[in-house]
């Protein structure tokens, strides 16, 4: 038997038995971690709150024979606010969703970690619009993930790409196209929209917000990343409607 103690986020949680769930939680040193937290689902219990969606704590563990159980936590921050707004709340669990899809058991993910929350925070206590964040975020995901799209050469000819041209996002090939190469079905992308994308990545995850919020390209940068995860984020269809 070891103790150990995760700063993480709760992703997701199973209700196990009467009052147990087997929580999800993404430690940006440890990647994926699944613990039992026996009984938080007594009203009075210790771990009540650090069992809920996006409960963000220090969870002290115990591990044995590879099964981990959360022995107490310390609460940092819940994120309450998301909960008496439905759209950001999808919003937000979208987020949860993406990131699960990312993180891997012993895979430590510090950036996605830290843009994880940075957006949460965003969305919960901002009144900035849902769309430019969530773009955002698919941005920085997609790098984080090994997937930038790429936005200053054409993806075929590998021709420079001017600002003031107008270009196309091939998602086959993870970037945008010149007007010569793109096809038909491709995604015309304008320049502000393209001036917003390599702005948002050169700025780093938690500057993006200052480009006009307007040409946030989120609906080409979802079909971008949805196409790359493993399976399918199953609340994307209750994302609120532009
Ligand atoms: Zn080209």
């Amino acid at each position: 038997m070891r103790q150990t103690e995760h700063t993480a986020i709760v992703l997701r949680y199973a209700n196990y038995r009467d009052n147990d769930r087997m929580l999800t939680l993404f430690s940006p040193t440890r990647g994926r971690i699944e613990a039992l937290a026996r009984g938080c689902r007594r009203p009075k219990s210790a771990l009540l709150n650090a069992s809920e969606l996006f409960a963000l704590g220090d969870y002290e563990c115990y591990e044995r024979g590879g099964r981990m159980t959360v022995t107490s936590a310390t609460l940092i921050e819940t994120f309450y606010p998301l909960r008496a707004d439905f759209d950001r709340l999808a919003c937000g669990t979208y987020l949860l969703n993406l990131a699960e899809a990312a993180v891997q058991p012993g895979e430590p993910d510090q950036e996605l970690f830290m843009l994880l929350l940075h957006t949460l925070s965003r969305l919960t206590f901002s009144d900035q619009e849902w769309k430019p964040l969530l773009a955002g975020f698919l941005l920085h995901y997609a790098a984080c993930q090994g997937t930038k799209p790429r936005l200053n050469h054409c993806v075929h000819c590998s021709k420079r790409l001017t600002e003031t041209e107008q270009v196309y996002f091939d998602q086959a090939e993870g970037g945008l196209c010149c007007h010569d190469c793109h096809t038909q079905g491709q995604t015309a992308v304008s320049v502000a929209q393209a001036r917003w994308m390599r702005h948002a990545l050169e700025t780093g995850a938690s500057a993006w917000v200052n480009e006009p919020d307007r040409y946030a390209p989120f609906t080409l940068l979802r079909g971008f990343v949805e196409s790359r995860v493993d399976k399918p984020i199953r609340v994307a269809s209750m994302l609120p409607k532009e």
